[in-house]
């Protein structure tokens, strides 16, 4: 039976923590509301600043602010304008399996989404069908100041060519790198490493990593849960735990009294 609940447990627990972080310190933003910026630099998208802002609220609303147990709330934030160099350099300087972020792009704060159109390193001929490039560039010991989301931007790019809804899908699931998780193979995922053909909502693994990164505390002090049905029986509860009290108190009078008539 020790045996089978190990098991079980260790299924419980291979399950709760299929996700995956993005970075090696487990780097969440401190603030709990986090504000997604869109630069105005997009030519070939598809689609208008306001467009991606409107898109942004929606990734929010049926996406992330949607975890109850999490306490990270994403917020459309505004339409900015950026150096050139967001559009036209590599967000990385080394790309060999880990991004060595490229500090001419560093977001000083909040989420920035941007348009880029580099096709030597970031999005080359043999990576066209790439969506976009997401990496928290601005990380002090394990806070996330501030990240970096470069959409595809080539004239042949294949973020124009998706539904709305799919294009929410696709911003929640590089937001979600944003705030620190990397990608889960658990397949009902939003983080689930490729586009699947319908995705409007969490999967459990996506709400298990962002509540690991974004817990909700409760106040201090004492949890308490009512039962309703019960109300107002809980004065017999009192006299049972007070009994050895009272107890103790009667024998003490007993005694004080034996001893005065004695
Ligand atoms: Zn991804």
């Amino acid at each position: 039976m020790k045996v089978l609940l190990t098991i079980v447990l260790s299924l419980i627990t291979s399950n709760a923590f299929s996700f995956s972080l993005n970075n090696t310190v487990g780097a969440a933003f401190s603030k709990n509301t986090v504000p997604v910026n869109i630069a105005d630099n997009c030519t070939n998208l598809g689609v208008s600043s306001a467009e991606l802002l409107s898109m942004v609220s929606d990734a929010g609303t049926m996406y992330w602010n949607t975890v109850s147990t999490s306490r990270l709330r994403i917020t459309a934030g505004s339409v900015v304008s950026v150096d050139s160099k967001f559009y036209t350099d590599k967000v990385c300087t080394t790309n060999s399996g880990s991004c060595e972020p490229n500090t001419d792009l560093t977001v000083a704060s909040d989420i920035l989404i941007t348009c880029n159109g580099d096709t030597t390193d970031n999005f080359p001929n043999a990576q066209k069908t790439v969506l976009a490039i997401t990496i928290p560039n601005n990380i002090s010991d394990r806070t996330i100041n501030g990240a970096l989301i470069a959409i595809n931007d080539r004239s042949d790019n294949i973020f124009q060519d998706q539904s709305r809804a799919k294009m929410v899908s696709v911003l929640a699931h590089e937001i979600g790198h944003a705030v620190g998780l990397g990608h889960s193979p658990v397949g009902d995922s939003l983080m689930y490493y490729t586009l699947v053909p319908v995705r409007d909502r969490l999967g459990w693994d996506d709400i298990d990593g962002i509540t690991y990164l974004y817990p909700r505390e409760q106040p201090f002090g004492c949890g308490t849960i009512e039962d309703i049905n019960n109300s107002g029986k809980g004065a017999p509860l009192l006299f049972v735990l007070l009994m050895p009290f009272l107890l103790i108190q009667l024998l003490k009078l007993r005694d004080r009294f034996s001893h005065s008539f004695s």
